[in-house]
């Protein structure tokens, strides 16, 4: 296993939209083991392909201990709809309010190549959807305002000059400060103590 490389905003990768896998491969299972070892190495909870610079229809992700591979993901029901802040491991250091369903049904393939349906909701399931998100090359930035798209790219110019190339490299056993920073979303009992990064 190895952790990657993850590509920032501006790597054109992010913005392609991923096929669908027609066989689970032994250099996808590799891949996907990969994935989740670079998932916690940045301490997120969800990782999709392309932020590994890979076009496979595929994300990995782990919300309360409940690590979960969906390969050629869709929403087949969802319900409800909440605003919370959210974070990208592609999009350090930017944050911002974005509305999801709060109930969700998804069905994919898994590792086995076995067909589940998984029913989540709240943190889970907005997961989730940032992750769907990713493999049809939309980030969350792209719900916010003008205004406030404007005052992130303006951010972002700054920020973007941490990583020559679009290229974030972790480093192992670095942790960052992240759960540490209070922030507004955190005094809604339902929010995590920190944003989450997927
Ligand atoms: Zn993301």
């Amino acid at each position: 296993m190895a952790v990657l490389d993850i590509r920032v905003l501006g790597d054109p990768i992010l913005r392609d939209r991923t096929e669908p896998l027609p066989h689970v491969t032994e250099d996808l299972r590799s891949l996907v083991a990969d994935m989740f070892e670079t998932m916690y190495a940045a301490e997120g909870i969800g990782l999709a392909a392309p932020q590994v610079g890979r076009k496979e229809r595929v994300f990995v992700m782990d919300v309360d201990e409940n690590p979960l591979t969906m390969i050629n993901p869709e929403i087949i029901e969802r319900e409800g709809t909440e605003r919370a802040e959210e974070g990208c491991l592609s999009i350090p250091e930017i944050f911002g309010d974005v509305d999801r369903a709060t109930r969700i049904v998804v069905r994919a393939t898994d590792l086995d190549g076995n067909q589940l349906e998984v029913e989540l909701t709240e943190l889970a399931a907005r997961c989730v959807q940032h992750e769907l998100d990713h493999l049809d090359g939309k980030l969350f930035i792209d719900y916010m305002s003008l205004i406030k798209r404007k005052f992130t790219a303006r951010k972002w110019e700054k920020e973007a000059t941490n990583y020559p190339g679009f290229i974030r490299k972790l480093e192992p056993g670095k942790t960052h400060s992240r759960r540490s920073r209070s922030r507004g979303a955190a005094a809604e009992s339902s929010a995590p103590p920190f944003e989450p990064e997927l």
